[in-house]
């Protein structure tokens, strides 16, 4: 299909390395990026980032929010502070949850957001889509892209090593989303761009490889993994969709969200659904499933406290969470026997 446009959103620029974070003041003027400005950022975030931060704005006209979660109800909160504050410039200090409600009110107020990960746990740190709960579907919506990405790996490096694994998960997503991208072209003449699937693709093999030397050294593995991530956003950005970076096994992810919320973190979800949706797509599922479990990703829901029927349910709706959105689930999905066969052949239960 011909498009007679195509918008690609990329960030202007990408800081990575060491103790960078005490650069931030200057990296922000140098984007020509005007106060006042808003951090936001939430309680699990140590203090010491946004102290940093806050001591490198002092003769600026600064402020500070807190959210907890990526709910509408908190954008709005965030919203409101940032319109009475007369805020220019939003800094999204956190994990997935944080930066989704800064890009998300950037979004709404028009104005610019940069993007400060404290845990590379999924790709939306980068991308110009957010997850928020309350706004009536559990898929990404339109949010403003970063203007500037600002991966201080010494950062990234100390966040708990479930939350890195969590990020692997998410990318080792992109095999099984690309080949539904693929699909979706040929049965339905979706646009398909093979420069961006091969950078959504190159990704999930970066952070595959990242699992090496990340026993060897955590920062090194750290920056690969968020190099990964970074690929991924900048994949969305050029598609203009999730498309590249969320297929068939982000279905199975958002349902078990919607059956059984708070269980798992993404990444894990997205990794398990991998599985299943590569061996419905006939691809090397075990091999995916063995470098899963040297990394330390869950392979069986059981690990994740998740039973077996909520994934055989999941597996049964998750086509219907997006329906234009065409994967190897089809339009009519699994039958129940069908989700249990193949959830037991993978061995993501028993
Ligand atoms: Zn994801």
């Amino acid at each position: 299909m011909e498009l007679k446009e195509h918008i690609i959103d990329l960030p202007k620029k990408v800081y990575i390395g060491y103790d960078i974070i005490d650069n931030i003041k200057e990296y922000i003027l140098s984007l020509n990026l005007s106060g006042p400005f808003l951090v936001v950022t939430g309680p699990l975030v140590r203090k010491i980032i946004t102290d940093k931060i806050i001591e490198n704005f002092k003769d600026e006209n600064i402020e500070v929010v807190e959210v907890k979660i990526a709910s509408i109800d908190e954008v709005n909160k965030v919203e409101e502070f940032a319109k009475s504050s007369k805020i220019n410039t939003i800094i999204g200090v956190g994990g997935g949850n944080i930066i989704d409600v800064a890009k998300y009110v950037a979004y709404r107020i028009g104005k610019e957001f940069v993007s400060l990960p404290t845990a590379p746990s999924h790709d939306g740190i980068t991308s110009p889509f957010a997850s928020i709960k309350g706004l009536g579907k559990p898929t990404s919506v339109k949010a403003k892209g970063p203007i500037a990405i600002i991966a201080d790996i010494n950062v990234l490096a100390s966040a708990p090593r479930r939350l890195i694994n969590a990020g692997i998960g998410d990318t080792i997503g992109k095999i099984t989303a690309v080949r539904d991208w693929q699909l979706a072209a040929k049965l339905r003449g979706e646009y398909y761009g093979d420069y961006t699937a091969s950078l959504a693709l190159m990704s999930a093999k970066h952070a595959l490889s990242c699992a090496k030397i990340l026993e060897k050294d955590v920062r090194a593995g750290v920056r690969v993994l968020t190099e990964a991530l970074i690929s991924s956003g900048v994949a969305m950005g050029m598609a203009g969709s999730t498309r590249p970076a969320s297929g068939s096994e982000h279905l199975f992810a958002h349902a078990i969200e919607i059956l059984y919320p708070d269980k798992a973190l993404h990444g894990e979800l997205v990794a398990l659904g991998t599985i299943i949706m590569a061996y419905l797509h006939g691809i090397n599922w075990k091999k995916i499933k063995k470098a899963m479990k040297k990394i330390g990703l869950p392979t069986k829901a059981k690990q994740l406290g998740i039973p077996d029927e909520i994934v055989i349910k999941a597996l049964t709706i998750a086509h219907t969470i997006r329906p234009e959105r065409y994967t190897i689930l089809g339009d009519r999905g699994l039958t129940w026997e069908a989700a249990e066969k193949i959830a037991k052949e993978t061995g993501v239960i028993e």
